[in-house]
Order: structure tokens, then sequence, then C-alpha cells
């Protein structure tokens, strides 16, 4: 995570979805406050923030605009933990057209290391949704959950970085390696075909 960019959280109630199969109406999570440097963290570096992103207890530290997102992913998934990076192989993929296969989305099949977001085999086919970037997080927290597939736990934010989650931090952040592994296994495939 370099600079301040970027975000961590994690969720402090069971996900309702899990038990209901519905959206959950309330929760809280603890996030890492704004304008942290994420290599400095400590437990001081994190608020309590309710469902709608707004700080739940009182103090100095503010969320970040981003905590919309996650409040999100929180409310149609069943994540416990959601990272949020700024990857600069994430953020070039993003960014290539059709012609490199990006859409609306990057797609990967065949590849052992797609085993590590819950498949039983590489025999799967899976596309990682791209979302528009927009600075109107309300927007974009607004239409993200029709992006959302619970078989993949990540979203793109185009020209800006991924959203990877799961149901313990520790899946999280296998997660978001697995993800990286894959956007840099393309950006060097791509730039093999190009040579
Ligand atoms: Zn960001």
């Amino acid at each position: 995570m370099l600079g301040t960019s970027g975000n961590l959280s994690i969720l402090i109630d069971e996900p309702a979805i899990r038990q209901t199969g519905e959206p959950a109406k309330n929760f809280q999570f603890l996030i890492t406050a704004s304008g942290k440097d994420k290599g400095e963290l400590t437990e001081d570096d994190f608020l309590l923030v309710d469902i709608n992103g707004n700080p739940a207890e009182n103090g100095s530290l503010k969320p970040s605009a981003e905590t919309l997102l996650h409040s999100a992913i929180y409310k149609h998934t069943s994540a416990k933990a959601v990272f949020h990076v700024h990857t600069t192989n994430s953020t070039l993929l993003s960014m290539q057209n059709t012609e490199c296969g990006v859409q609306n989305g990057i797609e990967f099949s065949g590849l052992e290391m797609l085993k590590g977001l819950g498949f039983k085999t590489h025999e799967v086919k899976i596309n990682i949704p791209i979302i528009e970037n927009s600075q109107d997080m309300k927007y974009l927290a607004s239409i993200a959950p029709s992006y959302i597939n619970e078989d993949v736990p990540g979203l793109i934010l185009k020209g800006h970085g991924i959203y990877a989650w799961g149901k313990s931090v520790q899946e999280a952040k296998r997660h978001v390696e697995i993800f990286e592994f894959l956007f840099e296994y393309r950006v060097k495939e791509l730039t093999l075909r190009k040579n």
C-alpha cells in the first residue's frame, strides 16, 4: 500500500446475509482512518463506523470517503474483511481496451492460482468486474452491488485499484495476493504478445 492509499476494514458483527440471504440492514465495522500511512498503522489508526460509513465513536479520526464502498460490500456479500489497494498492475490493466481482452471485466481461466480464490480446480473461467472510477462515492456504492459476483471476491475500479474481500482478514489478504498475481500474469502475457 503505497503512500496513504487504500483502506482496510473488518466487520464487527456477523454478516446478516449469511443467515438470511438478504442484504444486511445494520452493522458496524472498523476501518483505517483517512490519511494514515498504511506501512505504519497501529490500532489507534482504525475507527468504528456504522452501516452508512459515519463514525460510531467519538474521536478526531475521519473515515475515508471510500468507506461507503466497504459498507456496500458488507451489505451484499458474506465478507468479514474488505481490503482496498491501489496496485500498479490492477490500475494499468483496467486502463486497457478490448484488444487486450479488457472490457467490463478481466477474464481468467486455466490457472492453478485460481484455486486461491476458493475454486476446487484450475478449470474455471472467472470475470473480475471493472467499474468506471468516480469521485462520487455515494454513486459508486450504489452501483457496486450490481457488479458483485459472490464467486469472485473482488471488484476493480478503473484507473484506481481493487477491492478484495474474504470471510476473515487472512482470506481477504490471500485474495488480494491472488488477484495481484493474476493481474501481473496478464500484464506480462500482453507484453510477451507485443514483442
Ligand atoms: Zn482508493
